[in-house]
């Protein structure tokens, strides 16, 4: 499901949805540092425009309907000037308005926007009006190029009993893991998530085992085929602080596993184990590629959270890319504060990870989602002497301008050259009639009378 952020990456969340001033604000306002007037406003999912224009304590709103298609529900978005029309079609993360600077017509406030998100239709303050951070748990930044960007996933064990996936799921995460089995140990809480992730991750789920370096492989396969309801996509965590692992004992509980019917996810294997509790071994031989974990201080929304997909986390190890990242193990996710894991190249990465088929490899869909950042994205200008920090033209862009630079001196120069030569070949002309005319006007110079 898509959904944008109302502002572009930078803004701020200047008064949040709960308690103020004594009574309840029923939304979101959202700023930008040095100022919001005149800041563009964005749809937060697609929709039809239901009302603009003037409205009670905003000055004017813009109004948007959901259909179920584009995630359901109402969002509303206050103290802006509309850009758009009644009955018109927006997409999601499309410009609809910019906030209006002017206390005169803003409903006197500090120019900021207020966006409301209603469950199904517009309903007076009360039930029904949802807390927005939560429903855009993981959208996208406007002009951002939602289709490859990163997506976000969840994994789960019996300490988030009860979880609710199909929250998770409207918050906007794409994949879902829960653990299935510890050793020998099953997690008791994992038919129910099976059935869960069917029903709302059913493109992008699995399970995994919390292997036990004390435990042998053959007997921890076994209890995990046992407990899993049908052997499914199997994340294999690799982190048992107990023991000390190794290569060799990774590599047999991937046979084990695969034996068995599993078929692998990236493998869990965070970078400090790897190196202090593995010696840093080469992990090329490995099948699948790596799920590293590299945690960012702090709690809230995964999107927030996110450090990037230049972060250090995502640096490739003993020889193999890092294809999973979990960046925090205290996001705010349908409630709970839990791990959450960030996938680079959006769905078509996301498709060969969970094994929806595809022709490419993933170091071919890799490739590919550079080309596609560098061929469209934004991006600071690299010069030394460059003098501002705005982001430049895509490289699309900018040969197009390249192009029409071109093609237009292409034209215009032998033009040009052309009224050069003209006035050239006309110059003796022109120096002779100057010449004659000097002649006629100058008076004839006398000799002075012989005395
Ligand atoms: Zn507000």
């Amino acid at each position: 499901m898509n959904r944008y952020w109302p502002m572009e990456r930078g803004y701020r969340v200047t008064s949040g949805f709960g308690l103020r001033d004594g009574g309840w604000h029923w939304g979101v306002d959202f700023g930008w540092p040095g100022g919001s007037g005149g800041r563009a406003v964005y749809a937060m999912a697609g929709g039809r425009v239901d009302h603009v224009g003037p409205a009670n304590g905003f000055g004017r709103w813009v109004c948007l309907n959901h259909d179920v298609t584009d995630g359901g529900g109402y969002t509303v978005y206050g103290h802006v000037v509309p850009e758009v029309a009644v009955g018109q079609r927006v997409e999601a993360g499309q410009r609809i308005a910019h906030i209006d600077p002017d206390p005169a017509t803003n409903a006197g406030v500090a120019p900021h926007v207020h966006v409301e998100v209603h469950e199904f239709t517009w309903v007076p303050p009360g039930p029904g009006r949802l807390e927005p951070l939560p429903w855009l748990g993981a959208a996208a930044y406007p002009n951002e190029r939602p289709s490859m960007s990163t997506m976000f996933g969840i994994d789960i064990s019996n300490h988030q009993r009860g979880f609710d996936f199909g929250a998770a799921r409207r918050e906007g995460f794409a994949f879902a893991t829960h653990k299935i089995s510890e050793g020998t140990w099953p997690d008791p809480c994992w038919p129910r998530a099976r059935t869960e992730m069917q029903t709302h991750f059913p493109e992008a789920w699995g399970g995994y085992v919390f292997c036990k370096v004390g435990t042998d492989p053959e007997l921890e396969a076994d209890t995990a085929l046992a407990h899993s309801g049908g052997a499914c996509r199997l994340q294999i965590d690799y982190e048992d602080l107990e023991t000390d692992g190794s290569i060799e004992d990774l590599s047999a509980r991937i046979t084990a596993l695969t034996a068995r019917g599993f078929e692998l996810l990236p493998i869990y294997l965070p970078r400090w184990y790897w190196s202090g509790h593995m010696c840093s071994p080469s992990l090329a031989d490995l099948p699948v590629g790596i799920w590293n974990s590299h945690y960012v201080s702090g709690e809230g929304f995964a999107s927030h959270l996110y450090p990037g997909d230049e972060h250090p986390g995502w640096a490739p190890m003993g020889g193999k890319h890092i294809d999973i990242l979990q960046f925090s193990s205290t996001a705010n996710v349908a409630g709970h504060l839990i791990d959450v894991n960030a996938v680079r190249g959006g769905e078509p990465a996301l498709d060969t990870l969970f094994g929806k088929d595809t022709d490419m490899t993933p170091d071919q869909e890799r490739q590919l989602d550079e080309i596609h950042r560098e061929l469209t994205q934004l991006y600071p200008s690299r010069s030394h002497y460059s003098d501002t920090d705005q982001p430049l033209d895509t490289m699309a862009g900018y040969l197009l301008n390249v192009d029409g630079r071109v093609h237009e001196s292409s034209i215009d120069l032998p033009a040009a050259l052309e009224r050069l030569q003209r006035a050239i070949d006309d110059l003796p002309t022109k120096i002779a009639a100057a010449l004659r005319e000097q002649a006629a006007t100058t008076p004839r110079r006398r000799l002075p009378n012989p005395r």
